[in-house]
């Protein structure tokens, strides 16, 4: 599969009548592909894939949810966001390699990250080397398999929010107020609730409707340890709604996951987003969206339009300036 073939899948959706928008953009300034099914009256539920270049078949698990979704008259009483590709950048540097890259410096930083391989098709990073779902302003940096020097996979960023597709997602999560999240990653067959800061009246809500996705899709349901900076974290750190994070397919598969383990993956999830919906209504009394500019979170957003040209210039400006040293001992740069 090629990139474009992927971002095609996405695009065909408005052809079958759902309306597709941007939920922000990407370093390289590609859109981030959302849509919306049910109403948009009563609580919402957002669930995103592809954070993880190499994890783009959640992309398509996500294609083929809201595709199910159209028009179908169960969902009510709510809505629900889907956000396709979090991490497009990522996803075509796994699927299509450096070449489509116009930016030498660009190419010769990831190529020097991934050792000199022009295989990248176990990349997770964004474009700048840095692991989204590690970049959340959530217990930022305490993470067990964190690194702190530019890599395809671990990377938590030089700073908390740093990234454009990170910003896009908080920005998107604070317009529409979600009352429940779900990020879908790959593998192992595993849904992980909770989050270290949580009290425990809402560790205990996440768990109840956690086991209810754990019944469902046969996946079990495990608390989340050493792990922060995803979305999921942040979710549940600064806005106090459930969120988890769903990892799909088989711990044996290589990753990527390939397209033909799709229908088996649907077939245990196609029910997941109308379950969090009815839990999102079932539950909302005990779900309250804090106000998150009241905790001073970071949000700052860079206005400045950015492409690839940009992009080239200003990561020649950022390497230039770079402090060999930092990460001297990093095996990993
Ligand atoms: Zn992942």
């Amino acid at each position: 599969m090629t990139y474009q073939e992927l971002e095609n899948q996405i695009i065909q959706l408005q052809e079958e009548g759902l309306e597709l928008f941007n939920a922000g953009k990407s370093v390289l300034g590609k859109n981030i592909l959302a849509t919306h099914v049910g109403e948009y009256s009563g609580p919402q539920v957002l669930i995103q894939g592809g954070i993880h270049a190499r994890e783009y078949i959640t992309a398509l698990l996500l294609v083929e949810m809201a595709r199910n979704l159209h028009n179908n008259d169960s969902v009510k009483g709510g809505g629900i966001y889907f956000i396709f590709l979090t991490n497009p950048d990522g996803a075509q540097i796994c699927l299509d390699g450096i070449d489509f890259l116009n930016c030498d410096i660009t190419k010769n930083y990831l190529l020097s990250a991934n050792n000199g391989n022009t295989d990248f098709s176990q990349y997770k990073a964004n474009v700048n080397l840095v692991d989204l779902n590690t970049n959340f302003d959530a217990d930022w940096g305490k993470g067990r398999q964190n690194v702190f020097c530019p890599a395809t996979e671990d990377f938590v960023g030089f700073y908390p929010n740093s990234e454009r597709e990170v910003l896009s997602l908080i920005n998107f999560t604070l317009q529409t107020k979600p009352s429940l999240t779900i990020s879908y990653h790959t593998k192992g067959n595993i849904i992980y609730y909770g989050f270290d800061n949580e009290n425990e009246k809402n560790i205990a809500r996440d768990q109840n409707i956690g086991e209810s996705f754990s019944e469902l899709t046969g996946y079990p349901l495990v608390f989340t340890e050493n792990s922060t900076g995803g979305y999921k974290d942040w979710c549940i750190e600064k806005l106090t709604i459930p969120a988890y994070t769903f990892e799909v397919g088989d711990e044996n598969l290589p990753h990527p996951i390939g397209i033909e383990s799709l229908p088996e993956i649907y077939n245990r999830n196609k029910d997941v987003p109308l379950l969090a919906l009815q839990k999102a209504i079932e539950f909302s009394k005990d779900i309250d969206f804090t106000n998150p500019f009241m905790q001073n979170i970071n949000i700052g957003v860079k206005k400045n339009e950015s492409n690839e040209e940009s992009y080239c210039a200003r990561i020649f400006s950022k390497l230039s300036r770079r402090s060999t040293d930092r990460c001297s001992n990093n095996k990993r740069w």
